[in-house]
């Protein structure tokens, strides 16, 4: 127990942060060229943020939550995902008596029980964006925009662009209905689950996984058949913009997304890969989802990507991760006078930008040397007996072998 982490957890090790840091770096970068911010909300929030937010039909709120009592009795819970929190904030700070829109972006931890499997873990990290107080199409293909340039930034190529638009409180209720007459029939097939669905939220049982129910929907009519005007010209626009951008997609009607909160676009990159899970982005548009939680009629739009998804991806498509460099000094020393003299021009060495590390294990000046090569350091800088003497040091390039020698009063130049 003691040194097993929980399942469906992951250590994140020396050689692999390094791609973690690459990643998003990255992200962060492309944010900033659109002209996003970053906002950081706390890795728990009360239960009911989530459940109101995400919904109470969705797989997430009914099975998925790492919920608690705290010691004072108040229902908490880890954040499943980043957006509710984010509304959240946005409307408890009032960010949006700020000059809209508000564009955040959040690099976050997300918790949720699952089945343990490839790709799906129970913490997880998600990179996510969300443009508040613009219900223009123009925001639903910023923000596409963004999340493709990101995944193909990161080298990824095997990607697919899914659209579909999942309507609105207007026209959604028709689809509801014809949904209903469609399934009635075929109500007894269904998974326990979709039963419940059937009465509270058919939609859902569109998205759902069993294969029973899949087979059952195959001829289910589609939410695109049902759209009303405005969601239409919307989605439309969303398309032609799309267009103008060089962003090619596919529609594909049966995205339903698995959270309650998206109105009009929905969308998901997919990599066109054989991959169980091949879901490395999803997000959408959510008009009412700050007016539900208690905030002004503000209309948003964003995206969650999956760090772990795109890095398995990355991997999977054999991507070039730039290179690590090892450090660039090691100082192999040669008794205590050596080491003293070791400590100070490493000081001045990092001052300056370069990494320097001494030897910490009391190794031989052999053992030294072989050190340098197993952590891949640039060159070594000798000090010996006789460096300390005349207060110089010898500096060997590990790749040539070749060795100068300065005065120790010269390692700033370095
Ligand atoms: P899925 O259909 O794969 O369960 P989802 O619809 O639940 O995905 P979202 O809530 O939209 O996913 O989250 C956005 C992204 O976060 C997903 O596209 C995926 O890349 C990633 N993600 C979701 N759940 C997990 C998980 N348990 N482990 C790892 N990544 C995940
Ligand atoms: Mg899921």
């Amino acid at each position: 127990m003691l040194t097993k982490a929980p399942k469906g957890t992951k250590d994140i090790l020396p050689g692999q942060s390094s791609k973690w840091q690459y990643v998003e770096g990255l992200f962060r970068d492309i944010c900033r060229t659109y002209g996003f911010e970053e906002i950081r909300t706390p890795m728990f929030e009360h239960t009911e943020l989530f459940v109101r937010g995400v919904g109470d039909t969705t797989d997430v709120v009914e099975k998925q939550m790492y919920s608690f009592d705290d010691l004072a009795g108040r229902n908490i819970t880890l954040k499943p995902e980043g957006t509710s929190p984010a509304v959240r904030a946005f409307i408890e700070n009032g960010l949006y008596a700020q000059a809209q829109p508000t564009k955040l972006y959040y690099i976050t931890a997300c918790f949720r029980y699952e089945k343990m499997q490839k790709g799906r873990y129970r913490q997880f990290h998600q990179m996510g964006v969300e443009i508040f107080g613009s219900e223009s199409p123009m925001a639903d293909a910023e923000v596409i925009s963004l999340a493709k340039d990101m995944l193909e930034k990161s080298g990824m190529k095997e990607l697919e662009l899914r659209l579909n638009s999942v309507g609105c409180p207007e026209c959604r209720p028709r689809h509801r209905e014809a949904l209903k007459d469609f399934l009635r029939d075929r109500y007894e097939q269904l998974c326990e689950t979709c039963k419940g669905r059937y009465e509270k939220n058919p939609m859902r049982i569109l998205d759902c996984k069993n294969e029973n129910c899949r087979r059952l929907v195959e001829n289910a009519p589609l939410m695109l058949d049902y759209l009303c005007d405005d969601c239409r010209a919307h989605f439309e626009k969303v398309k032609e913009l799309l267009g103008e951008m060089g962003i090619t997609f596919v529609i594909d009607p049966w995205i339903v997304r698995g959270l309650d909160y998206y109105t009009k676009t929905a969308f998901e990159f997919v990599s066109t890969r054989e991959m169980a899970q091949g879901t490395v982005c999803g997000g959408g548009r959510y008009d009412h989802l700050v007016e539900q939680l208690g905030g002004p009629g503000v209309p948003g739009v964003g995206f969650g990507m999956g760090e772990e998804r795109l890095l398995l991806l990355l991997e999977e498509e054999k991507a070039a991760f730039p290179v690590t460099e090892g450090v660039d000094y090691l100082l192999v020393t040669m008794g205590e006078r050596a080491r003293k003299m070791a400590v100070k021009i490493a000081g001045r060495l990092r001052k300056n930008g370069r990494s320097a590390v001494c030897d910490m294990m009391d190794r031989s000046f052999k053992n030294q040397m072989k050190y340098a090569n197993k952590i891949g350091a640039a060159k070594v800088i000798i000090l010996g007996e006789d460096e300390v003497e005349k207060g110089i040091c010898s500096i060997k390039d590990m790749k040539t072998g070749e060795q100068v020698t300065i005065s120790a009063d010269h390692v700033d130049n370095l």
